[in-house]
């Protein structure tokens, strides 16, 4: 839709070209969600495509992904670590077309903070570090899991961007599995998970279902039954989200089920 407030889009050429932040001024990254409401508050769309940064690529640390990165490129990168196959599998638990794939990016999924943002699980399962540039050009970290703090809340600074996310080389190495469940075939996730296993033991991303992604890390691999446990002690009534994609309870359920079927998988 036309966002009838906008005055004026700025396209810089590269990140110190960045014009200095004032109200009124809204990241653009692919535009999927920003043109899909009105957005009465916005003046001036920053467009991030113009920056031309690299859609990802390899440093001694892991594999630094834009946020730039459309899910599509994200979706066919090549990159010989076990973790990998769990990067198509979680742009297809969005269930846009190719028309979405090809424009929406990792930055704007993780930074609108839906729950059931697929890249926000990735992240957070891969531990995800994310670059955050301020207004001023100051450069920080924040850990995937410490950036979603509740249903469309995030830990951006006003006129901060995402930059850009390092998963880490031991990320990269350790073997995952992603679960996901919807209420119709095509619906918006109401349960995301992915458990990863390798060096430092066994973790569960829990997302969807949650309104904040939800990280649990245990030693070792234990029972489904224990997993599931633990699920369920997480998914506590103040976190599980509520929208029509299902109700609270059905997708608390979904998610522990989900939780013990990804505990086995990763037994075998
Ligand atoms: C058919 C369809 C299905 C969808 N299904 C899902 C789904 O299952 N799960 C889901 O999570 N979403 C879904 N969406 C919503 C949305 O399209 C996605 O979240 C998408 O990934 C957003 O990415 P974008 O690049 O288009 O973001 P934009 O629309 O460009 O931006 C989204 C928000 O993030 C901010 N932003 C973008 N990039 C940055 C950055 N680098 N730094 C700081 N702020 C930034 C923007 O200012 C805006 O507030 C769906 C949308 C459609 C049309």
């Amino acid at each position: 839709m036309d966002l009838h407030g906008v005055r004026e889009i700025v396209r810089p050429r590269s990140v110190e070209a960045l014009p200095a932040w004032q109200p009124g001024d809204v990241m653009l990254g692919g535009g999927t969600y920003l043109f899909s409401e009105p957005q009465p508050a916005a003046r001036r769309l920053i467009d991030l495509a113009a920056l031309g940064l690299s859609p990802a690529r390899r440093e001694p640390a892991g594999l630094r992904i834009a946020a730039t990165c459309r899910l599509a490129e994200l979706a066919s990168l090549e990159v010989a670590s076990p973790a990998m196959s769990l990067f198509a599998p979680a742009v297809h638990c969005l269930w846009g077309s190719f028309k979405v794939h090809n424009v929406a990016t990792v930055g704007g999924n993780l930074c609108l903070a839906l729950p059931a943002g697929p890249m926000s699980a990735l992240m957070v399962a891969l531990d995800g570090l994310l670059c955050l540039r301020g207004p001023g050009g100051a450069l920080r970290d924040l850990p995937a899991r410490d950036f979603i703090v509740d249903f469309l809340t995030t830990r951006l600074h006003p006129g901060e961007m995402l930059e850009s996310i390092l998963v880490p080389n031991a990320a990269l190495a350790r073997q995952g599995v992603l679960r996901q469940a919807s209420l119709t075939r095509y619906g918006r996730s109401a349960a995301l998970l992915i458990g990863t296993i390798g060096d430092g033991g066994f973790s569960l991303t829990i997302t969807a279902a949650s309104k904040r992604p939800l990280r649990l890390d245990f030693g070792t691999l234990p029972s489904a039954e224990q997993v599931r446990h633990a699920a369920a002690d997480a998914l506590s009534p103040d976190i599980l989200h509520d929208d029509i994609h299902g109700a609270p309870a059905w997708k608390r359920d979904r998610a522990i089920a989900l939780a013990g079927e990804i505990a086995e998988a990763l037994r075998t």
